[in-house]
């Protein structure tokens, strides 16, 4: 059985508490299959600031380029808010790692159990089946990175400010890919959220996106939407999505929105994958809990170690190739939280509340 190679990085506040959670679930369902774990711990964010002078030092970037994933945390937090914007953990930490691995599609589920729904801002009859959507965000493209990029004083005094928006027909079709592999192994329903009606980056997308699926994937249902009407079918019934689908600044915003209405970011996991393929033949890719460091909670041993070990999960899926495991970790989160009703206090609505290690105990006991 080959050895299971990642970089750890925990970060701030209780990323390195939920951190070592996720990691005793790793080691029991990687032994218990008979997988070797073979990680090394390094500073990032805020301790890397403290330690060592970088948000991201360069020996936890040399890590990590040996590694075959990146099993990360969170950064961040009031700690390090005086510092410059540019100087911020999550900016001078998380943008240059996705920088340097290329990590272009970002994997989001959106994942409420049905026994959560009271989580929701939704009304309990919108959701009765809980949520259960992923979201594909393309994430080195479009306006945040295109140029040029300027503030400028005009002639008559105003200042006046430019982003630019681009996308390649290679950009689209790379992100495309992940969206199909993602809707193949679900309902094969993949909706493509553009502002085709007036952007010319949204009609290329759309163009590319009908050809590609056209060609690559015609038995997956594909539609289109535009990105103000997903905004409002994302509250209004979220249960008509399977793969949602759409470029950066759009993905960025209904991501989050899609988050909210999942509830708990405790449980919310995440996935970025890279241009580049690792010794197992899959894609190098950062996993990550969707939410922050929680500093209102940190130290306490109360944070809700799910969406860490779920974002565990999905390295054993998408950078291992190790679906079964990942599945079953899932599993196994799911019936502790829904069938055991064991709850860390973000999601206990009134049941005594779990800590973060009794939490991770039922789900290794689940395993
Ligand atoms: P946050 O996500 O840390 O917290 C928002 C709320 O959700 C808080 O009430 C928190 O207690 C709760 N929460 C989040 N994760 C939880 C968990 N696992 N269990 C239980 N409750 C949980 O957002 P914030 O407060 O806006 O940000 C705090 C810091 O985190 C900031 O410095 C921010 O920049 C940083 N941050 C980092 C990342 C990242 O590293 N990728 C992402 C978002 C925010």
């Amino acid at each position: 059985m080959p050895t299971l190679k990642f970089a750890v990085l925990p970060g701030d506040y209780i990323g390195p508490e939920v951190m070592t959670e996720a990691l005793r679930v790793l080691e029991h369902a990687a032994s218990a299959a008979g997988h070797a774990l073979d990680y090394q711990i390094a500073d990032i964010g805020g301790a890397g600031i403290d330690r060592h002078g970088q948000a991201l030092p360069d020996a936890t970037l040399a890590l990590c380029r040996e590694a075959d994933a990146i099993l990360f945390g969170s950064v961040g937090g009031p700690k390090w808010e005086k510092l410059p914007p540019a100087a911020q953990p999550e900016r001078a930490a998380l943008l240059p790692l996705r920088k340097a691995f290329n990590l272009f599609a970002n994997i989001r589920p959106g994942l409420l159990y049905p026994e959560l729904a009271e989580a929701s801002p939704l009304k309990p009859a919108r959701i009765p089946r809980g949520i259960d959507l992923v979201c594909i965000r393309e994430l080195t493209g479009g306006i945040y990175f295109g140029r040029p990029k300027t503030t400028l004083t005009l002639e008559n005094g105003e200042r006046q400010a430019c982003d630019t928006m681009v996308y390649r027909t290679g950009e689209i079709e790379r992100v495309a890919a992940v969206a199909a592999a993602t809707a193949r192994a679900r309902a094969r329903r993949v909706c493509s959220v553009d502002k085709a009606n007036v952007l010319e980056t949204s009609v290329l997308w759309r163009e590319t996106v009908t050809a590609w699926f056209a060609e690559k994937h015609p038995d997956i249902a594909l539609t289109h939407m535009y990105v103000d009407n997903a905004a409002m079918q994302l509250v209004r019934d979220p249960g008509q999505f399977d793969v949602l689908f759409t470029e950066n600044m759009f993905g960025d915003i209904l991501s989050d929105e899609m988050a909210s209405v999942c509830g708990s970011l405790g449980m919310m996991a995440s996935a970025s994958l890279g241009t580049a393929g690792n010794r197992h033949g899959k894609p190098f890719g950062l996993y990550e809990p969707a939410g922050g460091t929680a500093p209102d909670i940190a130290g306490r041993g109360i944070a809700n170690p799910c969406a860490q070990i779920l974002s565990a999960a999905l390295m054993l899926r998408h950078s291992f190739g190790l679906d079964a495991l990942a599945a079953k970790i899932e599993a196994a989160v799911r019936k502790t939280v829904t069938q055991d009703g064991i709850r860390t206090a973000d999601i206990a609505f009134g049941r005594p509340p779990a800590g973060t290690r009794a939490m991770a105990d039922a789900i290794i006991k689940n395993l």
